[in-house]
């Protein structure tokens, strides 16, 4: 088989480790596996199979297609779909057993029309805003928005729930101050006369607040194997992102390298062409400021990162056409991570995971 050009590999076995860490910090609660946006770039199927093999009970997706395209690949267990427009058709979705999240009336009344098409129940989970003002219900409307759920005969409130704006910053207050919201929201909800399931954690969360795990934990990016919180977690990134040597030449001292001639080797000096570029997820702002793993060494990368392209100086090393590129991994033995891509370039790991969602870049599994 021919050396990849531009590949994503992903590590299952280390996502099943994660996920069955994940759920035995969180015992007492059931674990969703958020799979949302093609499981944040490495494939929701695949990531969903597995994650349901590691232990996780529910599945979660952003949008009612994604949660769809979950069913039709034959997932049995609960799946939650959260953010779709208004007049949204969830026909398919309350015929096909998906759970449905609702933040406003309006919500409500599309699934409560859609219940009523597919002479079924629907299940809903009420999502209150606790301080994100995001997706949810604001506190004001939430009273109208339970008792509404209560007396509508097609819809079963399976539970209420909330997403915490600042559980990576551990000790943050407004935690404490989202929790104590949604506790206010839980009372209300009884009030109306429902019993409602709650939910409120993330992978921060999950990781450092079991006081905020309650029936059900949602983590994301964490069953991806990368930490959100700068507290020690048993998680193995999942992905690596690697390419191959095209082409290996030397150039005199003097001579520059890519668009702009930003970069003038000092000495004579063996170059290494791979041919990934921003193109394939590698962002053009990491010119000059990034290194890859080859021939066992982090290398730096000189001058513009292009389309297709990038140029690594291997100084003296011999470098052999073919041999492997890691752009990022695991870091287990030097490589560079999403995480370093992410703090050179002013983001976070999960834009640079998700972005490797894309036709250009094949993606394998181990
Ligand atoms: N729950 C909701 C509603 C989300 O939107 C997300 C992701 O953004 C998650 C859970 C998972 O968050 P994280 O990836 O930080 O664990």
């Amino acid at each position: 088989m021919a050396a990849p050009r531009a590949e994503v590999v992903i590590d299952l076995d280390n996502l099943r480790h994660n996920v069955a860490y994940l759920d035995g910090l969180a015992k007492d609660a059931d674990t969703m596996a958020v799979v949302k946006a093609d499981g944040y770039g490495h494939g929701a199927v695949e990531v969903a199979r597995a994650a349901v093999e590691a232990g996780a009970t529910w599945l979660g997706s952003c949008s009612l297609a994604e949660a769809l395209t979950l069913r039709a690949a034959g997932f049995t267990v609960p799946i939650l779909a959260w953010l779709d427009p208004p007049g949204t058709d969830y026909t398919p979705g309350v015929e096909q057993d998906v759970d449905l999240a609702a933040s406003s009336i309006t919500q409500l009344k599309d699934i409560t029309a859609a219940a009523g098409k597919a002479g079924k129940t629907a299940r809903v989970h009420l999502k209150i805003d606790t301080g994100l003002s995001r997706n949810g219900c604001p506190a004001a409307d939430w009273p109208a928005l339970v008792d509404l759920a209560a007396k509508t005969a097609n819809i079963e409130v399976h539970s209420i729930w909330s997403h915490l704006a600042v559980a990576d910053e551990v000790g943050h207050p407004a935690t404490d101050a989202q929790a104590e919201r949604f506790d206010d929201a839980y009372r209300e909800a009884l009030a109306a006369g429902l019993d409602p399931r709650r939910h409120l954690a993330n992978s921060a969360a999950v990781i450092t607040r079991p006081d905020l795990h309650l029936d059900l934990v949602r983590p994301g990016i964490a069953i991806y194997g990368l930490n959100p919180v700068p507290v020690p977690a048993d998680l193995r990134p999942v992905m690596t992102f690697r390419s191959t040597v095209a082409l290996a030449k030397r150039i005199p001292a003097g001579e520059s390298v890519s668009y702009g001639l930003s970069w003038t080797a000092k000495s004579d000096t063996n170059l290494a062409l791979v041919p990934v570029g921003y193109a394939d997820g590698v962002p053009r702002s990491l010119s000059n400021r990034m290194h890859v793993w080859l021939a066992h060494k982090r290398r730096p990368v000189v001058g513009r990162v292009c389309m297709d392209q990038i140029v690594v100086d291997c100084g003296d090393d011999a470098v052999a056409e073919g041999d492997e590129v890691v752009l990022f991994g695991s870091g287990d033995e030097g490589e560079p991570t999403a995480r370093e891509w992410a703090d050179t370039t002013g983001t976070i790991d999960y834009e640079i995971v998700t972005g490797m969602y894309r036709p250009r870049v094949a993606r394998t599994y181990s």
